[in-house]
């Protein structure tokens, strides 16, 4: 036992992912008897979600000190979410015009899916559901977004009120501290659920859809490498000046855990986690811009939507003009913004920008027998986003503590 928990648990849940792809190979589909065990997992880091935000960005916000120093915080995470946003829905845009994965696919091979519902929320609706109406149905439904701005404002409100605050502003960071040692527990399930999701993905994946999809699964994984090398990367080694490797290194429990998921709410604690122990990001600027990103910053969502337009457009044989090309690019990013952090968003936001562009929405069924191993992907380049974007900032505006960037060996 005590052996067990002496090996640091990156190593366990990289152990845990290597495996569960081996056992479901080897077992096939009925592995999806042991999916329970990753579901239960998933259900208990949900349960910290809506806890940890509202406790560590409440306090996150008081403790950042003054108003100004909050404003600087936000617009330079802003900014670096909306401009590796552009970037990646034009990588997705690029490697589907260059590499041409939609032509020459032999649909017949395909299992068609559903097609999930479109949303019907008007733009009107979605702005008016980003106000905190009420603030605990906002906490039980789960609604990251006014739950971000509810504590926001509670933050904003101990900071005007000073010393009458103060004790307010004790209970949100004992809170706080209680809230982090109640994930420490949840992470050591960790393995157990990774190892799970893992042996049902692989055992289940439909694998003659893999083959006819092959091209687009190869790019949407090109292009999300991409985007977390050449773009984090950069912007943790010139921006930042950090050591990416330490980045990565640091990062590998929200990684593993995004990927197995495939969801960035249900990973939003681990990344939290890993930004503060690992990274040395102040908990002020983690729990902003990283509970701020898992709603709006998914650049591997973005860069798929742009991807799998033109796959749907060269499947069909529908000609785009340049004008089409720009407004993929405005609808991928608003769709990446809009999409749920949960398994599949990214399928349901492809609706939005085919049926602007006139691609034929049976796209759609198409992919949806291989979005899964796409999705765990994109999960990941949204996290890794995420964490980038607040360890830059972190450092742009003096809250990072370097030492703290420790050797993952220690965690
Ligand atoms: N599943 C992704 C996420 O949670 C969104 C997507 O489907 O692209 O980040």
């Amino acid at each position: 036992m005590s052996t067990w928990f002496r090996i640091a648990l990156w190593k366990r849940v990289i152990a845990a992912l290597v495996l569960g792809i081996a056992v479901g190979w080897l077992w096939g589909p009925g592995a999806e008897s042991i999916k329970i065990v990753g579901d239960i997992f998933v259900a208990f880091i949900k349960m910290l979600v809506v806890p940890l935000i509202f406790f560590s960005l409440v306090a996150g916000v008081a403790s950042i000190g003054d108003l100004r120093k909050l404003g600087s915080v936000g617009w330079r995470a802003m900014l670096l979410f909306v401009v590796t946003g552009q970037i990646a829905v034009w990588l997705g845009l690029l490697l589907g015009s260059v590499f041409r994965p939609g032509v020459g696919v032999d649909t017949s091979a395909l299992q068609m899916g559903t097609i999930p519902e479109p949303s019907e929320t008007t733009w009107r609706e979605m702005v008016l559901g980003m106000v905190p109406q009420s603030p605990v149905q906002v906490m039980a439904d789960v609604n990251v977004l006014p739950l971000i701005i509810f504590s926001l404002l509670l933050g904003i409100g101990i900071l005007m009120a000073a010393r009458d605050g103060e004790p307010v502003l004790k209970i949100f960071e004992s809170g706080s501290v209680v809230m982090q040692k109640v994930t420490a527990i949840v992470m050591e399930l960790t393995p157990f659920g990774v190892f799970a999701l893992m042996a049902w993905v692989a055992g289940t994946l439909g694998l003659d859809a893999l083959a006819a999809l092959g091209q687009l699964v190869f790019l949407n994984y090109l292009g999300c490498l991409l985007i977390i090398l050449l773009i984090y990367g950069g912007m943790i080694k010139f921006i930042a000046r950090l050591p990416v490797i330490d980045f990565f290194r640091g990062m590998t429990d929200a990684i593993a855990v995004s990927y197995s998921t495939a969801s960035s709410n249900a990973t939003l604690p681990v990344t939290l986690r890993c930004a503060e122990r690992n990274l040395g990001v102040s908990k002020s600027v983690a729990s902003f811009v990283i509970s701020l990103g898992a709603t709006i910053n998914m650049n591997g969502t973005a860069m798929y939507l742009g991807l799998a337009t033109l796959f749907g457009a060269q499947l069909f044989g529908v000609d785009l003009s340049w004008g089409d090309y720009f407004m993929i690019a405005l609808l991928g990013t608003l769709g990446a913004v809009g999409a749920a952090g949960i398994p599949g968003a990214g399928l349901i936001m492809m609706a939005l920008v085919f049926g602007a562009v006139g691609v034929p929405l049976e796209t759609i069924a198409f992919v949806a027998g291989v979005d899964r191993i796409m999705d765990m992907m994109r999960t990941t380049t949204n996290v890794t986003g995420d964490a980038a974007v607040a360890t830059t900032v972190a450092v742009l505006t003096g809250e990072i503590d370097k030492a703290e960037m420790v050797s993952a060996d220690d965690v």
